[in-house]
Order: structure tokens, then C-alpha cells, then sequence
């Protein structure tokens, strides 16, 4: 089951070109052992994408892209398909709220792109939270509800076995204000909750949830230890290699 090991995934964002991300991949290949209980995956840049995907040991570390367009191949200029991506990387993180805010991504485009992924073999990372002004508003569970709802639409039960749900409330990425732990549960639990209604307990249960947001090497473990989280989703502190080496020792020793 795929929530027997815990999933650190770093996402780079726009850092490092693709000399200084393969200089990184062997620092952290240097410092990160193996482990069974750890599933730790790396979200470089597009363009440093294809040469880590020929120089990592992926035993180590797994591949993960952070963006993709949902056609399979066409006249979509600037854009790089799941069809092009197959066997390049292993995961997607789809609905990143830099895409949905900056790049002003819908809720459509989420669902297509969910959909590319899986057609062609790599595993969706949903990222879902609310901004600031919805949980003022009191719309946090709305907008769980909401997103989750559209970006599983027309995802079969067996297809969700593949998918990982990161709750990463958007006033807590990159902004140093990380969410309060019951945040984080109450939000997990909106989420689990829905899977049960729309595909069952055994579901809700099996499907991993992550949260992002202002992770540290310090508060990583207090993340790790809530009911429900199964891992986290680390920017800022992924491209530290000492602070991302902490992050996964802590998820080690939280699996044992
Ligand atoms: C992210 O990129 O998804 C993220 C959570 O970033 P940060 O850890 O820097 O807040």
C-alpha cells in the first residue's frame, strides 16, 4: 500500500539551471541514504528535467515535473506534453497554486492535466488549498471541496491508488507563516472524508495526503506526525540540501 512510506517530495520552482541541478542531485545523493520507508522525489526545473532523469538512481530519488500541458501533441507552442513526459518523470504536480494564482490555471485545466498524467503513466500530485481571504471568509472547506471535486472528476477508484493530494494553504507557500496543526488535520480531514463519499472507505484510506506550505527542517516532524499526513511538499528548504536531508531524516524516523 502506498501509505506504508512516507513521501517527501522538494519542489526547486524556478531555481537552479541545469549545471547547478546536477551538481545538486550529487550533494544530496552524497547525504541521503536509501530508504525502504522514505519515498523522496525531486521537482526540478523543465529544462534540468531530462539530464537528472539520465544521471539519477531512481531507487534514490524519484522524478517529478512541475507542470504539464494536458494535450497529447499538437500545436501548442511553449508547451510540453504527459505524452512527452512519459519516462521522464515519474510524478506530476498538477495545480500548484503558483499555476492557479500567477498563471492563472482553472479548475478545468487542473482536471484535463490530472487526466493527461494518468493516461500516460505519471502520478498526478493534486495540490488543493485555500488563499488567505477564503479562510477569512470562512470558505476553507468549501474550496477543499471544491477543487478536490473537480480535480477527480472522471478518476476511476483503481486511478486514485496512483494519485497523492497535497493540502497547501496558499497563504502558507513561501511566506515563512506555516499553517497551525490543527489547520492541517481539519483539512485532512475534509479531504479523506470526500474520498469516502465518492469512492469508499478502503479509498479514503489508501489515497496520501501531503501538506506544503513554509516547511522546515524544524517543523517538519510536527507535520509528520498528524493524523492522516503521509508527507510533505517542500519548496524553500528543498533547495538547502542540509534543511531537505533533515526534512527526510525526520520522515524516516517518524516511520519507524
Ligand atoms: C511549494 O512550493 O509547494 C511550497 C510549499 O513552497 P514553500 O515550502 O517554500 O512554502
Amino acid at each position: 500500500m502506498a501509505r506504508d512510506k512516507k513521501l517527501i517530495v522538494g519542489n526547486w520552482k524556478m531555481n537552479l539551471n541545469t549545471h547547478e541541478a546536477s551538481l545538486y542531485l550529487h550533494t544530496l545523493a552524497d547525504k541521503v541514504p536509501v530508504r525502504r520507508d522514505v519515498e523522496v522525489v525531486l521537482a526540478p526545473t523543465l529544462l534540468a528535467l531530462q539530464s537528472l532523469s539520465l544521471q539519477v538512481n531512481r531507487r534514490q530519488f524519484k522524478l517529478a515535473v512541475q507542470n504539464l500541458y494536458w494535450r497529447d501533441h499538437g500545436a501548442f507552442t511553449g508547451e510540453v506534453s504527459a505524452t512527452q513526459l512519459r519516462g521522464v518523470a515519474d510524478y506530476a504536480v498538477i495545480g500548484h497554486s503558483e499555476r492557479r494564482h500567477i498563471f492563472h490555471e482553472s479548475e478545468r485545466d487542473v482536471r484535463q492535466k490530472v487526466q493527461a498524467a494518468i493516461r500516460n503513466h505519471i502520478k498526478p500530485i493534486l495540490c488543493i488549498g485555500e488563499t488567505a481571504r477564503e479562510r477569512a471568509d470562512g470558505e476553507t472547506k468549501e474550496v477543499i471541496h471544491d477543487q478536490l471535486i473537480s480535480g477527480l472528476a472522471n478518476v476511476t477508484s483503481e486511478e486514485l491508488g496512483d494519485i497523492t493530494i497535497a493540502y497547501e494553504p496558499v497563504w502558507a507557500i513561501g511566506t515563512g507563516n506555516n499553517a497551525l496543526p490543527d489547520n492541517v488535520t481539519e483539512a485532512v480531514k475534509v479531504i479523506r472524508d470526500q474520498i469516502k463519499y465518492l469512492h469508499g472507505p478502503k479509498a479514503a484510506n489508501s489515497i496520501r495526503v501531503l501538506y506544503g506550505g513554509s516547511v522546515t527542517a524544524d517543523s517538519a516532524a510536527d507535520y509528520l506526525a498528524l493524523e492522516g499526513i503521509d508527507g510533505l511538499l517542500v519548496g524553500g528548504a528543498s533547495l538547502d540540501a542540509n534543511a531537505f536531508t533533515a526534512v527526510i531524516e525526520k520522515a524516516h524516523k517518524r516511520a519507524n
